[in-house]
């Protein structure tokens, strides 16, 4: 992968591109593939943003998301536009199975393959260029980067602001982790710069759920959380039957994880939750327990020191044991 800055004076020739991000996207994948489309069209590109899934309806304010394809619902469209591309933008994510059904149309794209993560551990032999930094909040800042590094600044406006702001911010959880250095309040401030309205966009992200959503959050913490102590960690654990029950959508148990770590003490917080079609599992972390090293360890995952994700293919019930018995194993590391 050559480095990043070798395509800038590529950027002034208009080209197809597509961007993507990894399935599921938050509001970092889709802030930053939405500010990376409000750039590159100013600049004169043809541009189309896939995801590879459907995506939470509280991303949907952000402008242009009304023209993003989702792959799954769009397989042949996406394809053909994918066929006539020049470039293919892969935003937050370091590995392509987290591009779920688009692994394969990413692997065969014969055009030029631009990497733009923020994760521990990328492939980087499956990209032409890129960039993949650890010490970045988010992958928003890392297109405001791009933009300011290769000379456009200039074209920020409050489209490209805004997106860029929701992923950094929910990035940084509200500017609390320690990613969230000098620098990023040095970004926002220019961001901010250009006019928008920042406390909409925290309304848009946090208060603009159903009920149903909520009521769901309570039984949650009422019956399936688990407090271990003696291990300093926390877990909840959610059957398929809840989801269900609650109609719980896309993006309604974002956040649900970081629940347990208000519990003093608590160093490791765990989410399980069957989806039916697999097992998801997230893992947050306060100080010095590295939660990517455990996801890779023991649930074929990864993510970043404080905060990563897996899977399994087991049962809720055998996952949740195989969650204990690693813990068991992690004991004097959460001391
Ligand atoms: P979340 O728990 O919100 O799904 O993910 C937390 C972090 O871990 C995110 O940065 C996400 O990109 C990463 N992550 C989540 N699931 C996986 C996974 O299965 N594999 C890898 N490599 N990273 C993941
Ligand atoms: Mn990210």
């Amino acid at each position: 992968m050559k480095a990043i800055k070798e395509i800038y004076p590529l950027l002034n020739q208009p080209k197809n591109i597509v961007v993507t991000m990894h399935q599921k996207p938050d509001a970092d994948a889709m802030g930053s593939a939405l500010g990376l489309y409000h750039f590159l069209m100013q600049l004169g590109h043809r541009v189309q943003v896939i995801s590879p899934t459907n995506w939470a309806d509280w991303l949907k304010w952000m402008k242009g998301a009304e023209t993003v394809l989702d792959y799954e619902l769009n397989p042949a469209k996406s394809d053909s536009i994918l066929a006539e591309s020049d470039w293919l933008f892969c935003l937050d994510f370091n590995a392509l199975f987290r591009a779920k059904h688009m692994e394969k149309p990413i692997r065969s794209f014969e055009g030029i393959k631009i990497l733009i993560d923020h994760h521990q551990h990328p492939d980087s032999e499956s990209f032409d260029f890129g960039i993949s930094d650890v010490s970045k909040s988010s992958t928003a800042e890392m297109i405001y980067d791009f933009i300011k590094e290769s000379d456009h600044r200039d074209v920020i406006n409050i489209a490209i602001a805004e997106c860029l702001y929701a992923g950094v911010m929910a990035d940084t959880g509200s500017f609390r982790f320690s990613s969230a250095r000098p620098r990023v309040h040095r970004m926002v401030a220019d961001l901010m710069d250009t006019g928008f309205d920042h406390t909409r966009i925290h309304e848009e992200l946090f208060d603009n759920f159903l009920e149903n959503r909520l009521r769901f959050i309570g039984h949650t913490l009422q019956y399936r959380m688990e407090v271990y102590y003696e291990y300093n960690t926390a877990l909840i654990a959610v059957p398929w039957k809840d989801l269900v029950k609650y109609q719980i959508k896309t993006g309604d148990t974002e956040g649900l994880v970081n629940f347990p770590l208000s519990i003093q003490g608590i160093k490791l917080a765990a989410l399980i939750i069957d989806r039916d079609e697999e097992i998801k599992c997230s893992f947050r972390s306060k100080g010095n327990f590295d939660v990517n090293e455990f996801a890779r360890t023991y649930f074929s995952g990864g993510g970043h020191y404080n905060a990563a994700g897996g899977r399994s293919s087991e049962t809720l019930d055998q996952t949740v044991q195989h969650f204990i018995k690693a813990m068991k194993e992690n004991a004097s590391q959460l001391q």
